[in-house]
């Protein structure tokens, strides 16, 4: 009979019975990750939780044939109930290049070891945008430091990690595909497990990293590339209520800096001008807000900047320091405002199925705004929701929820082989109909 190689890794945690191995094997077999009959085994992952199991027990469900060679290559056995999860993270998704170390210790909170980020912003600072080929340059160059760099300040090597993470999408593809490049070399050279990750999910799930929060919750999704209400059901299952039919509000806040003249990125440079701004000078559109739905627009919104701007520099001779402080003001009000709107309406549908516990979390890079998060709070509290906003640091990209992301797939027996693929576009909700416009700019989604 031919020889059938196979590699099992045995995932224990406490938590589920093993009632869940069979689905999970079945699910890979669906998932043809392996083929008995003609031999090509390459991985298989059993999530075995709650027992401590015999390697025969698992050899037995498995439905190997008998006789068959096994080289196994078990990275958790069956004695470790409480084993903690060490991941490296790799995030190139766009214009950061960023590694980091994240451990999680079954029922504690997830610790970040290390996170590494060098930002690109001056090297597209001249181009008032990110440059997709410099971009995935500068994260060839970057990658293996930033690594580097993750594992010293972890004061861990590459032999105490438990497996490699890594953003295999949605993102400008020159930049995702270093990273996985880097990422399979890492994993091909020390033979660790290799977990792609989904950006939005990354960013989707860090409330967990931060806040242990339990499922199933709200979640708006904001940045320079996304714009999207998810109800989050578990690490793999998200519905999206809405979204933006055109631009991002990240990318409208950059493209505002850009119009006023202000340094990118925008978000921080506008939210920064707002502060000496008053919002009534200018009035800007709330675009959508007529529609029932959860669906935004942005595109409009910084067109009217780039109008009232025009207008004001025609009448005036030039845009004073306090008009631009005031469009900066009104243009952050008019996204505040919209966000604000609708996320009442995701919250309302989301209570109708969720009445229990319920909790609305913000994340990218937009909820870093502070009057953006002051806002979504205030709407929370009028529904009698629970509201969490991770730290700043942890809303824009980088590389600790992506590690994180990976920890949540791995506990659920989840990982990849060397044929992962980078992704441009992978949206979470791969159920519901692709939206108009979404991320047309090409920037990430
Ligand atoms: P991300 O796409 O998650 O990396 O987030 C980057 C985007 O978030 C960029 O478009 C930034 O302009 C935007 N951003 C970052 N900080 C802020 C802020 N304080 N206010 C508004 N937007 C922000
Ligand atoms: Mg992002």
């Amino acid at each position: 009979m031919e020889a059938v190689f196979c590699n099992i890794s045995i995932l224990i945690r406490g938590e589920i019975t093993i009632g869940t191995i069979l689905p999970n094997l079945l699910r890979h077999v669906c998932a043809k990750r392996f083929d008995w009959a003609s031999g090509r085994v390459s991985s298989i992952v059993f999530a075995v939780f709650g027992i401590k199991p015999l390697p025969e027990l698992l050899w037995l469900l498995s439905g190997v044939p008998q006789g068959c060679y096994l080289s196994s290559s078990f990275f958790a056995t069956g004695e470790i109930m409480t084993k903690p999860l060490t991941i490296l993270g790799l995030e190139s998704s766009c214009d950061d290049s960023a590694a980091a170390v994240v451990r999680y210790v079954p029922d504690k909170k997830a610790e970040i070891l290390s996170s590494v980020i060098e930002g690109q912003t001056d090297l597209h600072a001249q181009f008032g945008g990110v440059v997709p080929e410099i971009a995935a340059r500068a994260h060839a160059e970057k990658l293996d430091y930033c690594v580097e760099r993750a594992l010293q300040e972890s004061s861990l090597t590459l032999q105490k990690i438990d497996a490699i993470a890594v953003t295999a999408g949605p993102g400008l593809i020159g930049g995702v595909l270093a990273g996985v490049m880097c990422a399979k070399g890492l994993a091909a050279g020390s033979g660790l497990p290799l977990i792609g990750v989904n950006h939005l999910a990354g960013h989707a799930l860090t409330p967990r990293l931060t806040d242990n929060l339990a499922f199933p919750y709200l979640v708006l999704l904001v940045s320079g590339g996304h714009c999207q209400f998810l109800i989050v059901n578990s690490p793999t299952e998200y519905r999206r209520l809405g979204g933006t039919i055109d631009d991002a509000p990240g990318e409208a806040f950059d493209k505002t800096a850009k119009i006023l003249g202000l340094p990118q990125p925008g978000g921080p440079s506008v939210e920064q001008a707002a502060e000496a701004g008053n919002a009534a000078s200018y009035s800007l559109p709330r675009p959508l807000l007529n529609r029932p739905n959860c669906d935004m627009s942005f595109s409009g919104l910084k067109t009217a900047v780039l109008r009232a701007r025009d207008t004001e520099v025609s009448d005036q001779g030039g845009l004073s320091h306090q008009a631009r402080a005031d469009l900066c003001a009104a243009f952050q009000s008019a996204v505040t405002d919209v966000l604000a709107e609708k996320s009442r309406r995701a919250l309302q549908v989301y209570l109708a199925e969720n009445p229990t516990a319920p909790m609305f979390a913000v994340a990218g890079g937009v909820a870093a705004n502070s009057t953006i998060r002051a806002a979504l709070e205030t709407v929370s509290k009028e529904f009698g929701v629970g509201f969490i906003a991770p730290p700043p640091s942890l809303c824009t990209d980088n590389a600790a929820m992506i590690a994180w992301a990976g920890i949540e797939r791995f506990r659920l027996g989840e990982q990849d082989d060397l044929s992962l693929s980078a992704r441009p576009r992978w949206p979470l909700d791969t159920k519901s109909p692709v939206m108009l416009g979404f991320g047309k700019k090409g920037a990430k989604a």
